[in-house]
């Protein structure tokens, strides 16, 4: 994947649009640009100085006031160190600033946008979009506007007060500036490129290790570390080269740089002698010039460097700009708000795709009462978790009505709509921190005891004890260091604290032994007791007991009732699926 190195966009309309978030810190931003303005006369002031030490005393043999022009000139050097220093750190100071409330804001906006957003973005692109572009961003005010005009405001002024002393000297250095000039352009769109390279291979690289790193269970089960080293050592190898070839012009230009200047030097040494011999230049703007030199080369040297870091901040800015820019939301224009639901749902022929093509569930329905049990089995990829997602709007569905309590699910704000439907997913996921944490998902105002009393009815205590620190025992990321069974645990504890209205479980697929199954089915069956709830089940044992039980083939009701009434149709869905099961319990 080629990373775009010119913005679609026209620069000045992104620069505008990044100096834009700047505006909180408006303060910030015309302290450093008054820093750069102020600054010029003290860094150039001091070749001055000595042109007129040189030529007012020195040449003629005066020797008071070279003292005071020395301190004169000691005292401008502090402040100009004095004031870099001011420049560095509020330039730096606000280039953070902003990317600290860009990084809010576009966290902020990623974790608003809908499902099929996820569905369709690699994890690795939000995350860069959140971290890397956002750093290149910074660049833009570090090390581009501000201190692109401060170098532009020295170079004229230092071409300002080199003409002053001797425009012949000054002439004859802007003889090299042709070349100089020439450099830098060819410099600049050389290593415009290889850095486009090198941020390829950085992707890649990234892309690389972050699915290797995640799946390492899967390379060393299957013994491929070799391969994966194998492929690893390849985009190592072309990183490397990207890196090589960046560093290679980097070896030439400034080398080049330096003699251009040098002979600038010469230039200007032999001529302005000989001008000197003539009575046309004065001693002192000999010695000066030098000086004038290197404060004109140094700002030319890094000006190229620094425009390409300003337009990398640029792309950067684009993408994150349309990140910001992609209003992919849900819907959320429903105004009811609730407290509580009585807890009926009922689906009316309901069909949905996720892709608008292919539907998942056609013609869906059923209803459920305030505190009945609904089961859905069927086979893998029938359907049944997509039924969560639809239910709580995680996706809208295409054709239909699914109402709660009497109204349409869109007529509920997305919050209220949420807050009161409770979900266990088929997959837990657990986060990075103690159980209590995860149980209650920070939600401060959830108690340790409201937390306790909850794992004790649901009978996840004994487990949740026996771990070391009980309810402080720190889950690690993906809740790696815990069982299948006791994750699935602490994610019933967390759906009960909250105590929704309505349940829905996706029941985990994974197989459990005997005794874990007995103390998830009492769970479930604490889980569920007095509210409204929706089991996805697998282990037909868990739904004997349910007021109804549908049968989902390849998104379609194929057959409805209770366990016994499905049991009776001899070529049932429901018998088939249930002998299945008897027989492997019995094998
Ligand atoms: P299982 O018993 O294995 O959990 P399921 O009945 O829960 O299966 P669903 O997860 O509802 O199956 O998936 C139903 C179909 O929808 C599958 O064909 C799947 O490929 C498709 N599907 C599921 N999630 C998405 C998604 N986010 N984007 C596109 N298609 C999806
Ligand atoms: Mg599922």
């Amino acid at each position: 994947m080629m990373q775009n190195i010119k913005p679609s966009s026209s620069d000045t309309t992104l620069l505008l649009r990044v100096l834009r978030i700047a505006r909180p810190f408006k303060n910030l931003f015309w302290w450093s640009i008054a820093l750069s303005i102020l600054i010029t006369p003290f860094s150039i002031a001091q070749p001055f100085i000595v042109q007129q030490i040189v030529d007012q005393h020195i040449v003629p043999g005066i020797k008071e006031g070279v003292l005071m022009l020395s301190l004169l000139y000691i005292v401008v050097l502090l402040i100009n160190v004095v004031m870099k220093y001011f420049f560095i750190y509020i330039t730096a100071k606000l280039g953070q600033n902003v990317i600290k409330d860009l990084r809010t804001k576009v966290y902020k906006h990623v974790i608003t946008l809908k499902s099929r957003y996820f569905d369709t973005t690699p994890i690795g692109t939000s995350t860069t979009r959140t971290i890397n572009d956002i750093e290149a961003i910074n660049n833009v005010f570090a090390q581009g506007v501000i201190t692109i005009t401060a170098d532009i405001i020295t170079l004229l002024a230092v071409t300002g007060i080199m003409l002053y002393t001797s425009w012949r000297l000054t002439l004859i250095v802007f003889i090299t500036m042709p070349f100089m000039i020439l450099a830098t352009y060819i410099f600049k769109e050389k290593v415009k490129i290889s850095y486009q390279k090198v941020r390829t291979q950085i992707a890649n690289m990234n892309a690389f290790l972050q699915e290797r790193i995640s799946g390492m269970k899967t390379v060393q089960i299957f013994n491929a570390e070799k391969k994966e080293s194998l492929a690893f050592r390849e985009i190592n190898r072309k990183y490397t080269s990207a890196n090589l070839d960046n560093v290679f012009y980097y070896a030439i230009f400034f080398p080049f740089v330096e003699l251009v200047s040098s002979v600038a030097l010469a230039l200007m040494i032999w001529l302005g002698a000989e001008g000197y011999l003539e009575d046309k230049v004065s001693f002192g703007a000999l010695v000066a010039f030098p000086l004038y030199l290197n404060l004109l080369f140094r700002p030319i040297r890094f000006l190229a460097d620094k425009f390409n870091t300003m337009q990398m901040g640029l792309v950067a800015a684009e993408r994150v700009f349309k990140l910001l820019d992609t209003k992919d939301f849900i819907e959320d224009k429903g105004e009811l708000v609730v407290d509580r639901f009585h807890g009926k749902v009922v689906f009316k022929n309901v069909s949905f795709a996720y892709d608008d093509e292919n539907y998942v569930l056609k013609n869906l329905s059923f209803q459920i009462n305030p505190g009945e049990k609904l089961a859905i089995v069927g086979s893998t990829g029938s359907g049944k978790s997509t039924i969560i997602n639809i239910l709580s709007r995680f996706y809208d569905i295409q054709d239909g009505k699914i109402q709660i309590d009497d109204q349409d699910i869109h007529a509920y704000t997305l919050q209220s709509l949420r807050d009161r439907i409770g979900i266990v997913l088929q997959d837990v996921f657990l986060f990075h921190g103690t159980v209590y944490e995860n149980i209650t998902l920070m939600d401060s105002s959830i108690s340790l005891d409201r937390v306790k009393e909850a794992a004790e009815i649901i009978g996840a205590d004994v487990y949740i004890d026996n771990l070391p620190g009980g309810y402080d025992f720190l889950i690690t990321e993906r809740g790696s260091n815990l069982s299948v069974g006791q994750r699935q645990l602490i994610s019933f504890v967390r759906a009960l604290v909250f105590d929704p209205d309505i349940l829905i479980l996706d029941e985990a697929t994974s197989s459990i032994d005997t005794e874990t199954e007995m103390v998830i089915q009492h769970a479930i069956e604490k889980l569920i007791e007095k509210r409204t709830s929706i089991i996805i089940a697998h282990r037909l044992s868990t739904i004997r007991n349910v007021d109804q039980i549908i049968v989902l083939d390849k998104g379609e009701i194929v057959e409805r009732g209770n366990h016994e009434a499905l049991l009776e149709n001899e070529n049932g869905h429901y018998k088939d699926l249930y002998e299945m099961q008897f027989a492997d319990e019995i094998a």
